[in-house]
């Protein structure tokens, strides 16, 4: 069994002992058998010494159990490492951020602890994922719908914490923003609540954000501050309606007037769903690519030829062909929703402005009422977007093999980049650059995503294998990409536990402020540093733990 670091066999046996009393011997789990499920089945080290794996897991059932293994943790100065559902691939999965932590698995605490239709909110413990918001809602009949990222096992709470994002209205995607109020236990074991919640007769917990004094929330984002029991969350109604609309514009330069357009209605709140660039030269073209059976139309083997040239492709010879074969360079799909009446005002205000690009088409499909009938969901590639959960996100991108090895997984990095089309230019070039010299298996035009209202994510995932060779080669790649990044002042805004010291780095405006300001919070909130050590990086420089 691998110990806590510094933790002498007696001890982590009587601790686990302590544990145990607290959630019953059933809910503590050790044989190797167990942990392998808190393995990060996409980590890049795996196998290998530093690969974080757990010492032993517990699964308590309420916020006061978590207070007695909290101060449990204390008294034996033991490392634990929360987790919600634990389906955080490609950035960590269940696994600890420092080899030997306690993982408390969180996945029995998942009550919807109050949900309110007329108010539109609900709060729910760690535990409640998507998948279960969603069918709770559904087999209430409450008119609800809620936000959910790509693969709808995770959890709300989780996803929040670790910064994630959603695919419907942009007030909703940002799941952390979304939140409204929470419970913590907090390192000393003491339980408290934020924002309105601090006052015990509070209505109003759910509603107003900002509470009374400084606002707190923001500490427990990817921190290691506390351990969130309770969380708000804020959804919305049903729209009435739903449709896709497309826009193609002819040439490669128009991305740049395309993006301030577009841009300039996301701010004005006429472009509220998520947009999605895509390129017609690549065979891709707005909705048509999301039919589960159709996939994306074939490519022209007169585009395929420049784009897989070995030397680059050149985008003045493909901006060239794809004029001389009348096929428009880019298309953006956008997702409407609303009264039909809203929707087509939306479209006009969308068109008159775009229209200011020579050669712009438009195409809007009939607006539809929701819900759809089961068998028009079925064919669609992400329901994400009518605010149903799934798992389709695993059917993209192959799973095939990279220098001969299996590709079992993905390690995402996730720079965040200007929403500037010429920022967008210099990314897609970088980054086809990088894939071509590393030979990585992606199409060879990428385009960045436009989940954030005000940045582009351009989220690359690099494979994941079982041989220690070719993830320590993927390390590298990371590096050398986290490099040309950041001379480019393009941040990660979430990464895997083997990068997260590399990316704090990245983050040292007058001599690292800010690390060691969440630093010096860490050595007031925790002293005994038991809260997920090394997660963000944060207290590792100051207490001299390891795990970044
Ligand atoms: C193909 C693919 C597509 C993806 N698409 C998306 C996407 O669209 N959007 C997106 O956001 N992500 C996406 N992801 C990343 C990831 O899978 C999701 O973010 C997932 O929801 C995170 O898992 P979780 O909700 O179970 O979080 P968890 O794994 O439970 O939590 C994440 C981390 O937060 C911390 N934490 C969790 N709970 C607590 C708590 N109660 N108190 C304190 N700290 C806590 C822990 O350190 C934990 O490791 C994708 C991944 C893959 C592989």
């Amino acid at each position: 069994m691998t110990l806590p670091p510094n933790i002498s066999q007696p001890d982590f046996t009587a601790a686990l002992k302590a544990f145990a009393a607290i959630v019953g011997d059933e809910w503590l789990f050790t044989s190797d058998e167990d942990l392998a499920l808190y393995r990060d089945s996409y980590s890049v080290l795996w196998d290998e010494a530093e690969e974080r794996t757990a010492s032993a897991a517990i699964a308590p059932d309420t916020a006061e159990q978590m207070v007695e293994l909290v101060k449990i943790a204390n008294r034996y100065k033991i490392p634990i490492y929360p987790i919600s559902t634990g389906k955080n691939l490609g950035y960590g999965g269940a696994a600890p951020a420092l080899a030997g932590s306690v993982v408390l698995d969180l996945k029995r605490m998942n009550r919807i602890v109050e949900i309110d239709e007329r108010q539109g909110y609900v709060i729910v413990e760690p535990g409640v994922s998507y998948f279960d918001l969603y069918s709770y809602i559904q087999d209430k009949g409450l008119k609800l719908w809620i936000d959910c990222p790509s693969p709808g096992w995770g959890s709300l709470v989780g996803n929040a914490l670790d910064g994630g994002v959603g695919v419907t209205l942009s007030s909703y995607r940002d799941h952390f923003g979304a939140h409204c109020g929470m419970e913590v236990v907090l390192p000393n074991g003491r339980m408290m609540r934020t924002g309105m919640g601090a006052m015990p007769t509070a209505k109003t917990w759910q509603q107003f954000k900002p509470g009374y004094g400084p606002m707190i929330d923001g500490l427990f984002k990817q921190s290691n501050y506390g351990v969130v029991t309770k969380m708000g969350f804020w959804l919305m109604p049903p729209p009435e309606g739903y449709t896709t609309g497309t826009v193609t514009v002819p040439k490669y330069h128009d991305l740049i007037p395309l993006i301030d357009i577009i841009s300039r209605l996301e701010r004005s709140k006429i472009v509220q769903g998520l947009w999605m660039l895509s390129s017609p030269t690549t065979g891709t073209r707005g909705d048509e690519a999301h039919l589960v059976n159709n996939g994306p139309p074939p490519m022209d083997p007169r585009f395929a030829v420049i784009l897989n040239d070995p030397g680059g492709a050149d985008m003045n010879k493909l901006d060239a062909a794809a004029q001389a074969a009348g096929v428009p360079f880019w298309a953006c799909e956008f997702h409407l929703y609303g009264p039909a009446k809203f929707i087509a005002a939306q479209w006009d205000c969308i068109s008159d402005a775009i229209r200011a690009i020579p050669g712009a088409q438009f195409k809007l499909n009939p607006v539809r009422s929701l819900p759809l009938p089961a068998e028009d969901i079925a064919p669609m590639f992400d329901t994400g977007q009518l605010g149903i959960p799934s798992l389709r996100t695993f059917s993209l991108g192959p799973m095939i093999s990279y220098e001969d090895e299996d590709v079992v997984g993905h390690i995402f990095f996730s720079p965040v980049i200007p929403r500037t089309g010429e920022a967008a230019i210099e990314a897609m070039d970088l980054f086809a650059g990088i894939a071509r010299k590393y030979k990585l298996p992606y199409p060879p035009l990428q385009f960045p995503s436009s989940i954030f209202e005000r940045a582009f994510l351009f989220a690359v995932g690099l494979p994941v294998t079982r041989s220690a060779t070719v993830n320590a080669k993927i390390r590298d790649i990371v590096r050398e990409l986290v490099v040309i990044a950041t001379e480019r002042g393009w941040g990660e805004y979430r990464t895997a536990p083997a990068f997260y010291d590399l990316i704090m780095d990245t983050y040292s405006y007058n001599d690292h402020a800010l690390r060691d300001f969440l630093d010096s919070i860490k050595g007031a909130v925790d002293p005994n540093g038991i809260m997920s050590p090394g997660r963000y990086a944060i207290g590792t420089h100051q207490t001299g733990k390891a795990g970044g």
